[in-house]
């Protein structure tokens, strides 16, 4: 049987679930183009933090619920079919409060905190047991998706898209013997410096630099505003984050915390021990842009903004001080104008989808996206998941 010519363009986590869970359903003939590495982005180097039912709008709801059991389904699956371990592991997570200077002596904490805590913690509160959060290795999730899809059949392509070539559908009617031109659908991908890609379904998970390629379409005939405004809400977000690594207590806790300046300012970072022994640390979110760096290793790094995390976090445990912070890192998270993903076909072609726009829940939303719109392309499928994060919301502009 002939499977579809699939091609991805972005190999973060949401190209990669979108990869695995069509590769799952029997397509294989699978090709990622990814302009500079798999999981180079935000994908690599995430938290990943999963939480089943933190969302307040209800069609995000089931996309993060259903999402969070499938990390633990296809974890256990890629462990024991694939030999790869994505860390991914149930925790307890915690709110936090701790001020930058404190006046009195460090009280005994409560027993809620794990001993690893040995800061002046003046307030806790539980925000997620082991039955509704839990934690996996994005960049370990991101390529080993990535593995699985090149096992059967599926390849990735280092190369920077630019651009589409088109061709309209002709249909011939019985009613009407003349050629009616139907809509435009996409034949090409365009790569600088290389041979185009040939395929039958495009799929765009660009991640935050999904606007660049509003301006794609631009030969697509009549459809071109209305399609470009599909990718060009995207923004990104910079945040930045810090890995101590090295052989810190790996209980299974993640740290929500409201840390207060000596200036009275709330600092909100996040801590998560990781299985292996490393402590990741993020924080420090800026303004949302479209100007971003081609490549995701030339995102400039603010030392100060890592300096405060490395700051904070030997606040929290006075263990970390003698840790050695490897990884000093910074990335774009993609953002839509409503918060709600678009994941879907995009309005005007016939055969270019889209999954993008998934903000802070990317690497917890990544896996349920990639079912939905694998169920979509293949069966036509459409959830009331899809309705909500339909792209063509934004195609009519503001
Ligand atoms: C500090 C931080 C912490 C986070 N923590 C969590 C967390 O705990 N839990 C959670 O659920 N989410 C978290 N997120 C969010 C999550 O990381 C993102 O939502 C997710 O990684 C986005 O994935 P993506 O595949 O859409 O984009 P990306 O990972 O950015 O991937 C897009 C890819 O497209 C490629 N690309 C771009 N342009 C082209 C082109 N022209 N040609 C070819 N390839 C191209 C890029 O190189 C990149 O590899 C966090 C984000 C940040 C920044």
């Amino acid at each position: 049987m002939t499977t579809p010519r699939i091609c991805i363009v972005g190999g973060g986590v949401l190209g990669a679930a979108v990869a695995y869970h069509l590769c799952e359903a029997g397509c294989t003939n699978i090709v990622i183009v990814e302009r500079t590495g798999i999981a180079c982005g935000a994908s690599g180097r995430a938290g990943g933090f999963l939480a089943k039912n933190w969302s307040d709008s209800k069609s995000v709801g089931q996309l993060s619920t259903a999402s969070f059991l499938l990390h633990e389904k296809v974890a256990e699956k890629l462990r024991q079919e694939y030999n790869i371990d994505v860390m991914y592991r149930r925790v307890t997570t915690l709110n936090i409060s701790l001020k930058e200077k404190t006046t009195t002596t460090p009280q005994r904490k409560s027993d809620t905190l794990p001993k690893w805590v040995t800061g002046d913690v003046f307030k806790e509160e539980i925000l997620g047991t082991e039955a509704t959060t839990a934690q996996v290795h994005p960049g370990l999730l991101t390529n080993g998706l990535v593995r699985v899809v090149e096992s059967k059949g599926g390849r990735v392509l280092i190369g920077k898209a630019n651009g589409f070539l088109f061709e309209t559908i002709t249909t011939h009617t019985e009613k009407d013997h003349h050629h009616q031109t139907a809509p435009v659908q996409a034949s090409k991908l365009l790569l600088e410096n290389q041979d185009p890609v040939e395929a039958d379904i495009f799929i765009l998970t660009l991640g935050p630099w999904t606007y660049q390629a509003a301006t794609w379409f631009k030969d697509s005939v009549s459809f071109k505003p209305n399609i470009s405004r599909q990718l060009d809400c995207i923004q990104g977000l910079k945040a930045h984050s810090i890995v101590f690594k090295g052989n810190q207590p790996t209980e299974p806790y993640a740290f929500f915390l409201n840390y207060v300046t000596s200036a009275n300012g709330i600092i909100d970072p996040e801590i998560y021990p990781r299985p292996n022994g490393d402590i990741y640390v993020c924080g420090f979110g800026e303004q949302t842009t479209q100007n971003l760096p081609d490549d995701a290793n030339h995102v400039s790094i603010n030392e100060t903004s890592c300096d405060k995390l490395k700051e904070i976090a030997i606040h929290v445990s006075s263990t970390l001080k003698d840790a050695n912070v490897e990884v000093r890192q910074a990335c774009y998270l993609p953002i839509s104008p409503d918060g709600i993903p678009l994941i879907g076909k995009l309005y005007g072609l016939e055969n270019v989808y889209i999954a993008t726009g998934h903000s802070c829940w990317g690497i917890l939303n990544s896996l349920e996206t990639g079912h939905q719109l694998a169920q979509l392309i293949i069966n036509g499928q459409v959830s009331p998941i899809l309705n909500t994060c339909d792209p063509a919301r934004f195609s009519k502009g503001s």
